[in-house]
């Protein structure tokens, strides 16, 4: 068998798309199934469609995901130059063999010829393929054209190539056997008469040179596949194998677009997802475990990847599914590892300002993640342990602080707690013993009330483990604060807050 040569060729106009991370990790798990290379390989001939910074964030990207290459433009190989603007002579060369083999022809048609030879074919309802004039030209006419200076592309001769008029048939790995009628494809252009290639063309050059073995790549590319056999045929080199894996659809079914959410890797590396729970979920869009379990590394998924697993139909990307496989992985993480990765995004929500003690901070990321599902989650969690409460939950001040008797509960958990050693085991058995937690033989009203006083929430993590952590000096301003803007009337105000320039007064010693 053939060494195993897969590669990723993007093409740097845009950001690392998931469906592109998804094709890059499905060709670096089959090289590492079957002890390949991987090459990266960027396609950045169509100078007009390039973006700045567009490399950067591609190989970034790869590379938070845990996706190493073997070759490519930064690592160098044997193969090289990987990236394809500068592989220009060897597709030139090409494209001049395969005309000196009388399988290409210099086409002189204009851009406008050609746009009205378009028109033509529009108004009279066939197929707007090329219809082959230049290919007929005599010898002289090409000679006095060419004496002209007449600027030619080079095209290749698809009847000449195939010899039959049997249709193309692509043997794909993943969608079988595909059929492309010999009438659908035209004399296409190979080299460009500005002597860049085509490309069709410089995809196919690039995978000879380079030696691939088998091409796995988007199911968009499955059309362009009949004119790269021809490519190949006029080159007579074998073909590799093709593997067409299937589009990544939006839950509605339509094709996955911005307006979607986040579908950029960075997107969702800013949003505080984790590479590992990205990465299993992108595997498993379009390929299953053999066992059908559902979270693995790449690393496991590298012992047993196959193109045999990878469906053939289209994949419904479920953010809600990767959100909830995120949370697994946050649980999952090294305590130390946690809090180094949340505490960037603790930064950048204003939360460290007043640089807090890590062992502070590190306490706060632990009680806060149980419920959490991203690193930006943990954030959003974490803010009143750092910040006063500015504002309260409306539907919490309606249910918790609006009834009689919420200044009475308030105040008897003030009064509870001082006499703790705010400890968690220590205030709660405190609240619990309270004459006025006994008489009402339940202490939910009073844990409600406490935590929105204290942290403007109606969820978070245990009460007492809260309370015992964010302290006596904060908890006790907090609570003192919420009796007192109840009592004042002021609570209905402090719902309405977005927690914009409002205060409750219950810092506790202000930020920390
Ligand atoms: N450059 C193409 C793209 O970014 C990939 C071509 C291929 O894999 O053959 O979609």
């Amino acid at each position: 068998m053939p060494e195993v040569r897969v590669r990723f060729a993007p093409s740097p106009t845009g950001s690392l798309h998931v469906g592109g991370a998804r094709t890059a990790m499905y060709n670096a798990l089959y090289a590492r199934r079957f002890g390949g290379r991987f090459v990266l390989r960027i396609e950045d001939t169509d100078a007009d469609r390039l973006r700045e910074g567009a490399y950067d964030a591609i190989v970034d990207g790869l590379r938070w995901l845990g996706l190493r290459w073997d070759e490519g433009p930064d690592v160098g190989g044997p193969y090289g130059p990987y990236r394809q603007s500068e592989r220009g002579e060897r597709h030139r060369a090409y494209a001049r063999a395969l005309a000196a083999r009388g399988y290409a022809y210099p086409c002189f048609c204009t851009p406008e010829e050609l746009e009205e030879a378009r028109r033509r074919a529009r108004e009279e309802h066939r197929p707007p393929a090329y219809d082959g004039r230049c290919r007929r030209l005599g010898a002289n006419e090409r000679a006095a054209l060419e004496a002209a200076g007449r600027p030619a592309a080079l095209r290749l001769d698809v009847a000449r190539v195939w010899g039959s008029d049997q249709p193309v048939v692509v043997q794909d790995r993943v969608r079988g056997e595909v059929r492309f009628d010999l009438s659908s494809i035209d004399d296409f252009v190979i080299l460009k008469s500005n002597g860049t290639a085509a490309y069709n063309f410089a995809v196919v050059c690039d995978d000879v040179d380079m030696r691939i073995s088998h091409v796995i790549r988007a199911d968009e590319h499955l059309s362009n596949t009949p004119k790269q056999l021809l490519v190949y045929r006029a080159l007579g080199v074998e073909p590799p194998q093709f593997a067409h894996i299937p589009m990544v659809l939006a839950a509605d079914r339509s094709k996955l677009s911005k307006r979607h959410g986040a579908t950029g890797v960075e997107e969702f590396r800013r949003q505080g997802y984790l590479p590992q729970a990205l990465a299993n979920y992108l595997a498993l869009l379009g390929w299953s475990f053999p066992d059908e379990r559902e979270l693995f590394s790449l690393d496991e998924a590298a012992q047993v990847f196959d193109l045999d697993r990878v469906g053939s139909g289209a994949t419904v990307y479920d953010v809600r599914k990767l959100t909830w496989m995120n949370g697994v992985y946050l649980r999952a993480l090294p305590a130390d590892e946690l809090v180094r990765l949340a505490v960037p995004f603790l930064a950048e929500a204003g939360l460290l300002a007043e640089d807090p003690p890590a062992e502070y901070v590190r306490a706060v990321v632990l009680l806060v993640r149980e419920r959490a599902h991203t690193l930006r989650e943990v954030a959003e969690g974490a803010s009143y342990f750092f910040l006063d409460v500015a504002s309260y939950d409306p539907k919490g001040v309606e249910k918790h602080f609006a009834p009689p008797g919420a200044i009475e509960r308030l105040s008897a958990a003030l009064e509870a707690f001082a006499a703790s050693d705010y400890s968690a085991q220590g205030l709660e058995k405190a609240l619990d013993e309270h004459p006025a937690v006994r008489s009402a033989g339940t202490r939910a009203p009073f844990i409600h009330a406490v935590r929105l006083a204290v942290s403007g929430r109606t969820v978070g993590p245990g009460l007492f483990e809260l309370v015992a952590l964010l302290g006596r000096e904060r908890t006790e301003a907090r609570l003192r604060a919420a009796i007192a803007a109840i009592r004042e009337g002021r609570v209905a105000a402090l719902a309405e807050a977005d927690g914009e320039g409002v205060s409750a007064g219950a810092g506790g010693g202000g930020r920390r």
